[in-house]
């Protein structure tokens, strides 16, 4: 079927090296064919590879994840692939030395990076939401709290325990929660959408009110910027955030704490359409740039394929985050050839599914219904049909 490259045909010179970050299961699948249908047909980019699959992190004792890391600080901006983060089961299934820390977290903490996560909205898929019309961002605090806590069994002041109960500590860094503030605030100001912070002051009165403080000093001193852009920053509890998300008809950044944001980026994934649907891109300070799907490694449908089984594994996800990286690529090396290209597959994508050829995930809410749902190798190659189209029409008009 799909052939490395195509004899005669001139590929897309990407100037600057591409970070790599090959990952687990049902997405290192999908990966290996994105890559050989959709990319190394028409881009001649050299990849910094790194293996973060499980087994080759075990191999290395974790220091490929740290090397990836220190790859994307140097090039400035990856890719990468859904990767396990192990727990017990894991640790057996795999043979681990130990249970390795998520990748995502070592990365995000290297980085010091604000991830931002957004739905892909495609018009026959409707948002379980009826009145959302516009996609909701996530912008989720990718530093401390929860993530890097120590969580101890202590008898303390902390709580008077009568009996064994369990305790943690968690921490943030000024200069961090000011980071995300900022990281935001520019996110919110390059789409023109109004920006939400949500945080629990009421309770956590030092905790979240420092979080709450640092953004109104932010903003205020961007506010001549956001009356420029038309857009309005309002705090609120996270409560009254959550359920003024659902009754809004979305098109604003919402900023939340760490543990906020991985839960309600679940949330509205799933609340417009799939989690298959949900990019998301890692923006550090310094302005490095990590794409990836915002779904993990899909391991259901993976012991299916391990089986011998047909998959319909969505791959919208895993293609935006290699179009989003190579978009960034162009724009930072002042390639737009590489930018138009970028979106000629995201065009592809799009076209294939508004065309009712979608995988299982999107077939039972698609509008109008579909007759049926294609598998995952199936879902890719009609995208590779649409892109060689596409890309013929880019050259032609070279
Ligand atoms: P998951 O991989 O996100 O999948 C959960 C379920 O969501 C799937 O079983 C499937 O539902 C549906 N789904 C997710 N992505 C889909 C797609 N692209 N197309 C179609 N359906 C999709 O979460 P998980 O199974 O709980 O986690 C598996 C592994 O991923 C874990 O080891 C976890 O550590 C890791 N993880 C990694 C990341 C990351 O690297 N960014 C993020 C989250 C989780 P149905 O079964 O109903 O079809
Ligand atoms: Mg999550």
């Amino acid at each position: 079927m799909g052939s490395m490259t195509r004899p005669g045909a001139s590929r897309i010179t990407v100037k600057t090296p591409l970070v790599e970050m090959d990952g687990d299961e049902m997405t290192r699948v999908i990966w290996a064919l994105v890559k050989e249908r959709l990319i190394e047909p028409y881009v001649d980019v050299k990849l910094e590879r790194y293996d973060l699959g499980l087994p080759e992190r075990d191999r290395t004792d974790d220091r490929v994840t740290v090397q990836a890391a220190e790859a994307i600080k140097k090039y400035g901006v990856g890719v990468k692939c859904a990767t396990i983060t192990p727990n017990e089961d894991r640790v057996v299934e795999y043979k681990l030395k130990q249970a390795w820390p998520s990748p995502n977290g070592t990365i995000r903490a290297l980085l010091d990076g604000t991830v931002f996560r957004r739905p892909i909205v495609v018009k026959n898929v409707p948002p379980m939401v009826r009145n959302w019309a516009k996609p909701i961002t996530i912008g989720r605090h990718a530093y401390g709290d929860m993530y890097r806590s120590a969580e101890m069994r202590i008898r303390q002041v902390v709580h008077d325990f009568k009996a064994s109960g369990i305790v943690r500590g968690v921490h943030n860094l000024d200069a961090s929660i000011r980071s995300f503030a900022r990281a935001c605030i520019h996110f919110a100001l390059s789409e023109k959408e109004d920006l939400w912070f949500s945080g629990k002051d009421t309770i956590a009165k030092i905790y979240h009110g420092a979080f709450r403080e640092i953004f109104r000093q932010e903003v205020d001193a961007r506010m001549a910027d956001f009356e420029k852009a038309g857009i309005t920053y309002s705090y609120m509890l996270i409560d009254d955030a959550v359920a003024r998300a659902i009754r809004s008809t979305g098109g604003y950044l919402w900023a939340c704490m760490n543990y906020d944001g991985d839960v309600m980026s679940d949330m509205i994934a799933a609340g417009f359409g799939s989690l298959g649907l949900m990019t998301s891109v890692l923006v550090s300070p310094d302005g490095h740039f990590e794409y990836e799907a915002a779904h993990g490694t899909v391991q259901r449908h993976y012991y299916e394929h391990l089986k011998g089984r047909p998959t319909s594994t969505n791959s919208t996800a895993t293609i935006f985050a290699w179009s989003g990286a190579l978009a960034k690529r162009g724009e930072l090396d002042g390639t737009p050839e590489v930018t138009r290209f970028a979106k000629a597959i995201e065009q592809a994508v799009l076209e294939t599914i508004e065309s009712g050829i979608v995988t299982k995930d999107l077939a039972t809410i698609a509008q109008p219904p579909v007759a049926g749902h294609v598998t995952t190798e199936g879902f890719i190659s009609a995208i590779a049909e649409r892109l060689a189209v596409k890309v013929g029409h880019l050259a032609g008009a070279r």
